[in-house]
Order: C-alpha cells, then sequence, then structure tokens
C-alpha cells in the first residue's frame, strides 16, 4: 500500500470512529459459493472491533473525505475545525476494501463522508464506490452507506439497489436541537429523506416476494443515529424521538452516541461528554420497547421528574419499583406481557418459563437456573414454593437491588 494510501486511511479512518452506527445485523444471505463473485455476508459476519470507549467500529470503517462545506458544531470534520483533511477516490475506496477482504481483514464496508462540493456530487462519489464493487468486483460481502438526505432521491434510491444497509443521521433529538448545534441541517428534509426510504424498501420487499429477480433494495433496511449529551435533550425526549422514528420510518436500529468533546470544540458544546452509562441506559430502554412490549410512555415513568433515566439502575427494574404494586406476580400463571416485566427475566428466560410451566409447577430453583441473579429476580415473583413477604413494601427495596456503586464508576466518564 502507497504511502500516500496509508496517510490517508490514517486520517479518515480516524475521522469515521465517531459515528456509532456501524452495526451490521439483518442482512440477505449473499456469498460466492460456486466461485461467482468475491465476499459473503455470512460466516463469521461483518468484522468488528471496539473502540477504547466501548463504541462499536467496524474494520473497514471510514470516510470517503474529511473535507465538509457544513459546520456542525458537534462534529470534528466541520468546515471550521482544524484537523488534517484528505479524500479518497472511489476506486481507491473500492481497492482497499477488496484487498483488506483478501487478507481477512473485514468483511464489509461502512462508507461515509463529509460533504464535498455539494450533497449530490458526495452522494454520486458514495454510489460510485459501491457500484465499483459491485458491479466490477461482484462484490457480495456488507455495504453499509451513509446517504445524505438532501441529495438527490434517485442519487438515494441508486444506493439502496447497491448497499445492505443505509442510514439516515437524525443527529439530534430535537429540532430545536439540530438547528443550534448543525445549521446547514434541516430536520424536515432528512425525515423526508428517511419517509422515501422507508417506502422504497416496502416496495422493494414486496416486489421481491412476487417476482424472483426483483432488485434487492436495503435489504438490511435503514437505521439512524442519535448523538446523547450534546444539547439539553433528557432521556424522555431521546426515547420519544426514537420511538417516533421506529413507527414512523420502520428502522432496524436507531444508535445513542455519547457525545464526546473533540478538539478545539465550539464554545456553543458542553465542556464534559456525558457518562457513558447514560448511553447504555437508552440502549436498554430501547430494548424494552423493541422486545419486551413497553410502551414509550412507560419508559418516561422510570424516569425521575427531570426526564432523566437512573443511572444506578436499569430502566425496568426503574420501572418495577416506581410500580411495585404490581408484582409479585406468579411465574406458574402470569402471562408473558407481565413476565417480561419482571426485572432480570429476559425474553429468553421467560419463553423458557412458558414451555416448562405447561410440563410441570415452577419452584423458585427452575428460576433461579434462568436468571443471573435470583436475587434481584425473588421481590417481584411468586413460585409454588416461594412468595416474598413484604419484600416489595420495603423502603429501602432500591437500595437492596441497585448494583454497587463501585461498579457503577467503571462505566462513569
Ligand atoms: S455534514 Fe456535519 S456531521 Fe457531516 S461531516 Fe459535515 S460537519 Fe460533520
Amino acid at each position: 500500500m502507497s504511502r500516500n494510501i496509508l496517510e490517508k486511511l490514517e486520517i479518515l479512518a480516524d475521522a469515521a470512529k465517531y459515528d456509532a452506527s456501524c452495526a451490521s445485523s439483518g442482512t440477505a444471505k449473499r456469498n460466492s459459493a460456486g466461485g461467482k463473485g468475491i465476499g459473503s455476508t455470512e460466516g463469521m459476519g461483518i468484522c468488528h472491533a471496539y473502540a477504547p470507549d466501548g463504541r462499536c467500529i467496524s474494520l473497514l470503517k471510514i470516510l470517503l473525505t474529511n473535507h465538509c462545506i457544513f459546520d456542525c458544531h458537534y462534529c470534528i470534520n466541520r468546515k471550521s475545525s482544524n484537523v488534517r483533511r484528505a479524500r479518497f477516490t472511489p476506486q481507491e475506496v473500492a481497492d482497499l476494501t477488496l484487498s483488506f477482504y483478501r487478507r481477512n481483514y473485514i468483511e464489509g464496508l461502512f462508507l461515509s463522508s463529509g460533504i464535498i462540493k455539494s450533497s449530490d456530487h458526495t452522494m454520486e462519489q458514495l454510489v460510485e464506490t459501491a457500484r465499483i464493487l459491485r458491479e466490477e468486483h461482484d462484490f457480495r460481502g456488507y455495504i453499509h452507506l451513509k446517504t445524505i438526505p438532501d441529495a438527490d432521491p434517485e442519487l438515494v434510491h441508486q444506493a439502496g439497489l447497491l448497499a445492505d444497509r443505509v442510514s439516515i443521521n437524525v443527529e439530534l433529538p430535537t429540532v430545536a436541537g439540530l438547528t443550534r448545534l448543525a445549521p446547514d441541517k434541516d430536520a424536515g428534509q432528512i425525515e423526508g429523506a428517511m419517509k422515501g426510504m422507508k417506502s422504497a424498501i416496502v416496495q422493494a420487499r414486496d416486489e421481491t416476494r412476487r417476482f424472483r429477480h426483483a432488485p434487492r433494495f436495503a435489504p438490511a433496511g435503514q437505521s439512524t443515529q442519535m448523538i446523547v449529551g450534546a444539547d439539553a435533550a433528557s432521556d424522555a425526549d431521546i426515547v420519544g424521538k426514537a420511538s417516533g422514528l421506529y413507527r414512523s420510518f420502520g428502522l432496524r436500529r436507531v444508535y445513542y452516541s455519547a457525545f464526546s468533546p473533540i478538539p478545539d470544540a465550539s464554545a456553543v458544546l458542553p465542556l464534559k461528554r456525558p457518562p457513558l452509562i447514560r448511553e447504555h441506559r437508552l440502549y436498554q430502554s430501547d430494548w424494552l420497547m423493541r422486545f419486551y412490549g413497553f410502551a414509550p410512555a412507560e419508559i418516561v415513568q422510570a424516569a425521575g421528574d427531570d426526564g432523566m433515566l437512573p443511572l444506578d439502575i436499569d430502566p425496568k427494574l426503574a420501572w418495577a419499583i416506581k410500580f411495585r404494586e404490581r408484582f409479585p406476580i406468579d411465574v406458574n400463571r402470569s402471562s408473558r406481557e407481565m413476565l417480561l416485566r419482571v426485572p432480570g427475566l429476559g425474553v429468553r428466560a421467560v419463553d423458557h418459563v412458558i414451555a416448562s410451566r405447561r410440563q410441570r409447577t415452577l419452584r423458585l430453583e427452575d428460576v433461579a437456573r434462568l436468571t443471573v441473579s435470583i436475587a434481584k429476580i425473588r421481590p417481584f415473583i411468586v413460585t409454588a414454593d416461594w412468595r416474598p413477604t413484604m419484600l416489595t413494601d420495603r423502603a429501602d427495596l432500591r437500595s437492596l437491588l441497585a448494583p454497587r456503586s463501585e461498579q457503577l464508576e467503571l462505566f462513569a466518564a
């Protein structure tokens, strides 16, 4: 690899690390078995690494360029930022992807870009990179393209035809936050692009069901990312925004990225980053909405009067302590919906409980086998041989169940 390319790689891989939305779940199976093409989305899946601050990063997660004509305050690549700049050509990114792929370093590409010249020009370059990989090299590995909300819809459509997943970052949970911190961006345009993407994905899925050779369109769906802690939005605001995005645009995932102070930060940004545990609590609440049947309003109920989720306990436990009069519940009789409310009982454990209780009456030790900590669950359940006495009435229930504070400090910023 030439020195020039290595230098660009160093700059543009580093510049991409602030984007957390690189996970790669849910794509269609595609491989080069039979000697055709190169790459596969199967097997070990996409190669991930973890940055020291805990973010998931893909090995070939790069920007096409970190030049940008926009000036988003929270972004290290904004036009007023004093950073080293570099720019790849589409051919260079395609060559890098293939050469890393052949060396088994990566299983796919996550490609984003600063805005150069115009949104259309930038989108053309992103699409061209994916085109070279797919059409000239028959690359069958995973491609995730960031799309630019105000680019020509036809270009965005091309991106969907070539990529496994596309994403459009909503950036900030409130319109006021976006206007203040990303003055060149427009909330209406971002949501309009997500809406267009959703229709194209739904239409393509329908055509794929009806016609065997219908073109695939972003089979791994679309995702987005929200920055947490750069503006005054509370967790309740963020949860409300995320649930609206899931509902309106059929997103596969909303990613939360705790704002990291950047060199030469703008004066409008907070000086300190939020604790990383806040990001973790938001992921837990996201999980509760998507897999545990919690309504967004119930997550908000778990938050304090300031709209912030507690940091010392997870949102499911916070909700259960707040609504302790609904417990204990009988694991041998309760509905799946209520079992999913028990702190410490996961989806698989609940399914196991339901399957097992058809065969026999469950005892405490049966439930204990399904969970990491029966101590956390005991106050909330009744089994054939266990009924908590006054446990949920105890004033110190929260401190009994909260992890010890030393553990919290491991995660604190
Ligand atoms: S558009 Fe905004 S967030 Fe994206 S690279 Fe440019 S300055 Fe950064």
